[in-house]
């Protein structure tokens, strides 16, 4: 390219920072929190030496929100810096990403940078705003999964997560060297069935784990929602969950590894004919077993990409995130899954590094979002944000300074409804102390089948086992929290009533009445 027009199309371009970082985006499906030991989880569940890096070296959100608890919401949120009821992406059922929107991979590419995708997209139209894409289709499998190139369908051979690791990192290898990148490295792992590569099984050496104070939570204490909901170990973990069937799409060699860990150890659980809470504690120990070999396969891709940053001197000026769509259940309540504006789903790990910007070992404990990350990569970029996200740049928490008016309060919404969980649709606020929390049964009539208010006091009930609602002695912290819902509703944009499809293909029929 010649130095003149090489000129001109930068001149033609916004503006763009003089020196642009590199941005690596790493970001796994349904990783908990306290499956990173940089978040130090009691139960001490895992060591994640490469994650942590990013803690070690950068800065940890302590308390990073999702905005919808669900895969493919938080993917449009994290691309369009809006909430579901402004992308239009409101559940994994029957929503399509409108990819004709703003997304912030969009603004990179138009101000010169070389944006990618690899790995886990799940918004079912086609990528846009991306030089090139290599995606699964679809929720994809764990072992030997087909994906989409660019738009063809191509067939791999290996295990899910190393793949993305290794097209993550030949994407970067034959790149436009003269361009600032965005790489987007997104890994289907840990999400359910929770299969773990070969070499993992086993890793726990048949540890038991210690066991959440709610595992066998009664459901006591608040309403319906909770008791209604289909996401337990105890009743809803499948034969597929627990691997007493092996997981699709195996060759007969790795099916043969396979089995050598799990067939033996099914036969002495046929044997014990386990029932009630024993059956509970052998399916959380499969679980986490299970769970935790994807994230030790999370933890070496992550540590294969910062090798590769490390040794071509790339480190310095590329930022790196690791984050998740959401939180997730490990047993918390009996559960596992996530949908819930309680803790464990609510919120999601977040680690960013950014040699010679984000303060080295810092601890964030503002309310943050991934509704949050557009415009964070842009303002790092130097490119201006889309006056319509609905976040604000993370740079300067970054750096360790709070902005006078950082949000002190949160707006969640939660819409699918029933299957394939039964989580009660619902929305509310949520701020350092305290979740207000509407619950409602959408039918197709419009007027809600069940409707009712919750009030949860972590400082109380860390646990989140009780709501105070009724309690007399919270009545003006309900009324102050009632004022501040609406006031975020509408700052936010959202509509009164959220459009039927909100609420996926199964929306609830109303029973007729007998004549
Ligand atoms: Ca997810």
């Amino acid at each position: 390219m010649s130095r003149a027009l090489l000129v001109l199309l930068v001149l033609a371009a916004p503006a763009i920072a003089a020196d642009p970082p590199n941005i690596v985006f790493i970001f796994s499906d349904d990783h908990a929190f306290q499956a990173i030991s940089a978040y130090g989880d009691p139960r001490k569940l895992i060591d994640t030496p490469n994650i942590d890096r990013l803690a070690k070296e950068g800065v940890r959100f302590d308390r990073c929100l999702v905005p919808n608890s669900i895969c493919g919401p938080s993917r449009a949120s994290v691309l369009t810096g809006k909430y579901s009821h402004r992308n239009g992406f409101y559940n994994n059922s029957n929503s399509r990403f409108d990819s004709s929107q703003v997304t912030f991979p969009k603004l990179l590419q138009k101000a010169g940078y070389q944006t990618a995708i690899i790995g886990k997209w799940h918004l079912v139209t086609d990528p846009t705003g991306f030089d090139y894409w290599h995606i699964l289709p679809g929720q994809g499998l764990y072992y030997n999964p087909p994906m989409i190139r660019n738009g063809t369908r191509v067939k791999h051979e290996g295990y899910v997560t190393d793949l993305i690791a290794d097209f993550s990192i030949e994407w970067l290898k034959k790149r436009d060297k003269s361009k600032p990148f965005l790489l987007m490295s997104q890994h289907k792992a840990p999400h359910r069935e929770w299969a773990p590569a070969l070499r993992h099984l086993g890793h726990n050496k048949d540890r038991k784990y210690p066991e959440p104070e709610t595992l066998f939570d009664d459901y006591s204490g608040r309403g319906v929602a909770v008791r209604d909901q289909d996401m337990t170990l105890a009743k809803t973990f499948t034969a597929l969950d627990a691997k007493l069937v092996p997981v699709p799409n195996m060759t007969e060699e790795q099916r043969t590894s396979w089995n050598a860990y799990y067939a033996p150890r099914n036969q002495a659980y046929q044997q014990a004919k386990l029932e009630g809470k024993e059956l509970v504690r052998w399916r959380y120990n499969r679980y986490l077993h299970d769970y935790l070999g994807c994230i030790k396969g999370v933890d070496e891709a992550v540590g294969k990409l910062l090798k590769y940053l490390d040794d071509e001197g790339l480190a310095k000026n590329t930022i790196v995130v690791y984050c998740s769509d959401q939180g997730f259940y490990l047993g918390e309540h009996g559960w596992f899954d996530k949908r819930w504006i309680f803790e464990e789903s609510l919120r999601t790990p977040l680690l960013v590094r950014w040699p010679g910007r984000a303060k080295v070992g810092h601890v964030d404990r503002n309310l943050t979002s991934i509704v949050d990350l557009a415009q964070t990569f842009l303002d790092a970029a130097g490119v201006p944000a889309d006056p319509e996200m609905q976040g604000a740049s993370l740079v300067p928490l970054l750096e360790g300074k709070t902005p006078e008016n950082w949000r002190k309060s949160f707006y969640y919404e939660y819409f699918e409804y029933p299957a394939p969980h039964r989580v009660m649709p619902h929305y509310g606020v949520v701020t350092n102390r305290f979740k207000l929390a509407r619950f409602y049964v959408p039918t197709l009539e419009g007027k809600p089948k069940v409707d009712y208010w919750e009030l949860y006091d972590r400082e109380k009930d860390p646990l989140e086992t009780k709501s105070f609602f009724q309690d007399p002695a919270y009545a003006d912290t309900v009324k102050e929290l009632q004022t501040e819902l609406e006031r975020l509703r509408k700052d936010l944009k959202v509509p009164d009533q959220p459009p039927k499809e909100a609420f996926g293909s199964l929306l609830m029929p109303v029973k007729k009445k007998k004549k």
